[in-house]
Formats: C-alpha cells, structure tokens, sequence
C-alpha cells in the first residue's frame, strides 16, 4: 500500500484513485536565470513521485508549467516581474530571456535523469484561459476591480488559509501595513494586473491591456489539462503560504472546490547549513558540479540521503562522498553481473525496497535495501534486483561511465580521431591495434551505430 503524506491534512495518507492513471500538476520552474541546485531538488523529489508511482503499476498523468510571465520579485505580487527583470538587465527580450533558461533547465533535469512530466506548458501559451478563470471567480462574486487590476477578495472565502492552517483574522494580523489602500483587504491577491504604458508584457482583454498574476497560471493550466479535481498537487515548501493558498482559493472561488486531493511539498536545501543566495556566492548549478569534475548524477545520489521532507545540507564534502559511492555501486553491479546466479532473499529485498519507496517515498530507507544488495555474495540476479530497483533511483548503476567529449584528455580524443578514420578506410588492423591501445590506456571503445562510444574503465 502506498502512503504519501499530504500536507492538506499534515497526515500520512494512502493514496488512492480512480482508475489506473494518476494525474499531477507541479509548479514548474520561473525562467529567469538558471536553475540553482535547491530548485533541482524539487524536480528530483517530482521525479521519485512519477517513478514509485509507476513502480507500483499507475500510469500517469502530469502538467509542469514553465512560469515566464507574472512571478514578482516577491511572492506576493509586489515588486517586478522576475522576467522582465533579468530582461532589463541583461538587454535581452522577454522572451528570448525565458528560452533561454526553459532550455538550459531541460537540460538540466535530462542530466539528473528526471523523466519528463507528459505535458510541459507555458504559461504565456495560456493567456487566455487565465483571463477565461478571473472572469469565472469574478462572476461568482470573490474578484473585484481596482485602478490596478482584478483582485481576488479573500474576506468573501472564510475557508482562506485553509492550506496553511492559519485563520483570517490570524493572516490579517501577520498582514504588513497596506500601501494599496483600494485594495479591501491587506490579503487580497492580484489576479490580472492592469499594464501601465511602459510594461512590455501585456495582452489586450476584457479590463484592456493586462497581465497575469502569478497564481493564476498554474488553476488555469491545471484545471485545462488535469480537470477541476485532480489527484496530486507539488512544489516546494515555500508554495505552501502563499502560492498554493492562492490557488485554491482561485478554484475555490470559480469552481468550488480544491483542486487537488493530495498536496505534496518538498524541502529546503541548504548550502554549508544557510540558504543559498547571491550575495553570498554560494548559489550552485549542476554545471558547477560538473565543472569539478563530478557527475551530474552524484547530486541525484547526494539528495537520496535526506527524505523529501527533511532539509538536506550541501557540501562539496558531501557531494564528493555521495560521487564515491555512486562509483562504488556501479563497480560492484559490474561484480554482481559478472558473477553466477545464486542468490537468496530476491522477494524479501524486493519488499523491503518497496515497503520503503512506499512509505511516504523513503528513499534514504530504498539506499539502505540497495547497500545490503550490493554487499552481499556476487551473483547475476542480485545485478538483475538491482537493476530493478533504479527504475525508480535512476542513478545508471548499469553504465560504466560514458565519458564526455570534454572530459576525454588529447591523447585519447586523437587516437579516437585516428581510429575513426582507420574505420572509414576499413583499415581494421590500425583500429583494432588502436582499440587495444586505448584499452591499455583505461578506454573502452564501443562501436555504435552512432560512431564510436568512450567508456572509462573504473
Ligand atoms: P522558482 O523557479 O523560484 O519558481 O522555484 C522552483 C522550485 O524550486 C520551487 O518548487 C521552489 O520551491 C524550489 N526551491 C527554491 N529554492 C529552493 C531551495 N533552496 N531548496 C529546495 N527547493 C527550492
Ligand atoms: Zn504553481
């Protein structure tokens, strides 16, 4: 039985559905700069959802948005757009702005091993569903308008906080003093925003040239794509407050209901145990692990240590250790591949693993099942068990490092060189004897259908 815990009912539930396919929305990425670590923390908890989810038989369903209209430097609808931001700042337009970082982020997550949610959507291919939304909670009476746009009235909702489990008149203590005083209610939130002369991302509609808040996007797309009620909703703990109150209330007020049955939340990473910032120069991308000559997927293995749920420190102690071990692992699959087939307890670490994935997704308790495998007597069906079990790590136990092409050093790039074009004359002599050199060397070539492949020989 899977359990996952919901923060709705900060209880540990078992989920349950209709039928066979699961149907998600996640807060995807605000494309302004490139991807930090912590934010790929999220997206590696996204990902070990999808994968257990699978595991345990379900098909799924599931919407990531790509914000690139509408985040203000400050949750809470004050400040500037993130985008339009980065754009003056770097001379760049909008858009080519929000390319850029939506491309670098795929990039990244291909290069975690997160699978792909089945749609991606952006939210400025989405304008006119949002207005459709607004229009929708204003007919039912919880928008209202101001000079400066379309306001959502949370005073009209009593079930406002629910998510957060603080009460109105709590929220409105907490409240800072208003600067916006046709606004009725210091927590009344922007849900389409009149565009000033000046603003360059606007779009005409029923209030005249506007553009989103940021809530909006991600109840129109979900309810588009997944309906008015579906199965689970994700982001980060720092969704919870204010973006997720926002937008169940916004379903709240145009449908009714909340949107999702399940509402799942992912920790902080710290960075030598503070937050990560700027200022501080201490703001990580995986190309910075690379660049220390790490594997990418030793920050997938690195984050497996903490539960989702739990703040996970990093360190470049910490990143260099989880790399030794994801070594580690892939030498001793090779031994166990390598080795004959007699193994005991197949089924009772096939349930250990899956009591633990099942559990709330305890992935640190699966490593530990994992471990135990690895160490035990060599034999082919512990490699097969193993192999099994990284449907959901996907943490390539089975490949022997493929190598970059800029991680290989000269004096192999050039034998490679040469030893393409011995194959392309068909000189097998000269590429066989440059294959064992190479071997020699530490390489092991492949010939593909797609030319040669590099493997280094741990
Ligand atoms: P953003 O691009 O700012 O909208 O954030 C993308 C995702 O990263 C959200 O799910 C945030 O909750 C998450 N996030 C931001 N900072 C961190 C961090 N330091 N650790 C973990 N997750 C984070
Ligand atoms: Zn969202």
């Amino acid at each position: 039985m899977l359990k996952i815990y919901n923060t709705y009912s900060r209880e540990k539930e078992e989920f349950k559905t209709d039928g066979d396919t699961v149907r998600i929305y996640t807060c995807g990425p605000t494309v302004y700069n490139y991807a930090h670590i912590g934010n790929l923390r999220a997206y590696i908890f996204m990902d070990i959802l999808r994968k257990v989810l699978k595991y345990n038989g379900y098909k799924l369903l599931h919407v990531m948005n790509i914000t690139d209209v509408g985040h203000m430097t400050s949750d809470a609808d004050e400040g500037e757009d993130k985008i339009l931001k980065a754009s003056r700042e770097k001379q760049i337009k909008p858009e080519e702005i929000a390319d850029m970082y939506t491309e670098a982020f795929l990039k990244d997550i291909k290069k975690l091993n997160i699978e792909d949610p089945e749609y991606i959507i952006k939210a400025t291919d989405h304008i006119k569903e949002m207005e459709e939304y607004v229009k929708d909670i204003v007919r039912n009476g919880y928008g209202y308008e101001t000079s400066k746009g379309i306001y959502f009235d949370t005073d009209k909702l009593s079930t406002y906080g629910e998510l957060s489990r603080v009460s109105l008149k709590d929220l409105k203590a907490g409240a800072r003093i208003e600067i916006d005083d046709e606004k009725k209610s210091p927590l009344d939130f922007a849900l389409w925003i009149k565009a000033p002369e000046e603003h360059i991302m606007k779009w005409n509609s029923k209030w005249g040239m506007c553009y989103p808040g940021w809530h909006i996007e991600c109840s129109a797309m979900s309810k588009k794509y997944l309906g008015e009620e579906f199965d689970i909703h994700t982001g980060g703990v720092d969704h919870i407050q204010i973006h997720h109150e926002n937008e169940i209330a916004q379903s709240r007020g145009a449908t009714g209901k909340n949107p999702a049955k399940y509402w799942m939340h992912s920790e902080f990473l710290l960075i030598d145990g503070g937050k990560m910032s700027k200022s501080l120069g201490n703001v990580y991308t995986v190309d910075d692990i690379e660049e220390k000559g790490y594997y990418a997927l030793a920050f997938r293995y690195l984050s497996f240590t903490s539960h989702y749920r739990n703040k996970l420190n990093f360190t470049w102690d910490a990143i260099e250790s989880a790399n030794n071990s994801l070594i580690n692992m892939k030498k001793l699959y090779q031994e166990h591949l390598n080795a004959n087939e007699k193994a005991y307890d197949l089924d009772k670490y096939r349930e250990k693993f899956l009591d633990a994935i099942n559990d709330d997704l305890n992935i640190p308790m699966a490593m530990a099942v994992v471990w135990e495998v690895l160490r035990n007597n060599k034999s082919k069906n512990y490699a097969k068990l193993l192999l099994e079990f990284d449907e959901v790590l996907s943490l390539n136990i089975d490949k022997i490092n493929q190598i970059d092409k800029i991680e290989i050093p000269i004096e192999i790039s050039d034998i490679i060189e040469t030893r393409k074009i011995a194959r392309e004359n068909k000189n097998f002599i000269l590429s066989d004897t440059l294959r064992d050199k190479l071997f020699d060397m530490g390489y092991k070539v492949l010939d593909t259908s797609e030319g040669q492949k590099l493997e280094k020989i741990q």
